[in-house]
């Protein structure tokens, strides 16, 4: 495959824009904090769309009783830092391991799809996902794209 230079901002706004009302039936408000001058990077827009949609499905899922998922951008010196903040239930530690692995799921009707997926995009890309979690209280979702030479 091969990537072209996109402005991840605004793949990130046509995620939000998919979700919203998803997130309103829920009585979740989705906040955009993004950093003036991120850079174009170089990825597949349909994978990391993917990626995106994926990761605030599971925030949105995450957060049965609402609250605010915040969505940041930032440039950082490693690449652009995508990073998902939500107050849902949180990651316990036995699962943590085995997020990602195929069929892993705690929903009724999850697949466990989805994160395997997320990891393997974003290694195609040379990125970076990490996780961080407190349960009942939210988890804290980062992707890091590389940038590349002369952006
Ligand atoms: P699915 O959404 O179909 O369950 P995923 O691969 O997207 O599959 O996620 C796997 C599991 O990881 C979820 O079932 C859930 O237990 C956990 N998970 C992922 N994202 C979050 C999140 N933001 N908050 C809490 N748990 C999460
Ligand atoms: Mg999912």
């Amino acid at each position: 495959t091969s990537f072209q230079k996109q402005n991840l901002v605004r793949i990130l706004q046509s995620v939000v824009t998919l979700l919203e009302a998803q997130a309103a039936l829920n009585n979740i408000e989705i906040r955009m904090e993004v950093e003036a001058r991120i850079p174009l990077v170089e990825c597949s827009e349909m994978e990391i769309k993917q990626v995106f949609v994926n990761v605030l499905k599971n925030a949105i899922e995450a957060m049965p009783h609402g609250g605010v998922i915040r969505i940041i951008a930032l440039l950082q010196e490693s690449g652009v830092l995508i990073r998902f903040i939500d107050q849902g239930v949180g990651i316990g530690e036995n699962q943590f391991p085995r997020l990602g692995e195929p069929f892993f799921t705690t929903k009724e009707k999850g697949t466990g799809l989805g994160l395997m997926m997320c990891y393997k995009i974003i290694g195609d890309h040379k990125g970076e996902i990490n996780i961080n979690s407190a349960l009942h209280e939210g988890t804290t979702f980062d992707i890091i794209l590389p940038l590349t030479d002369g952006s």
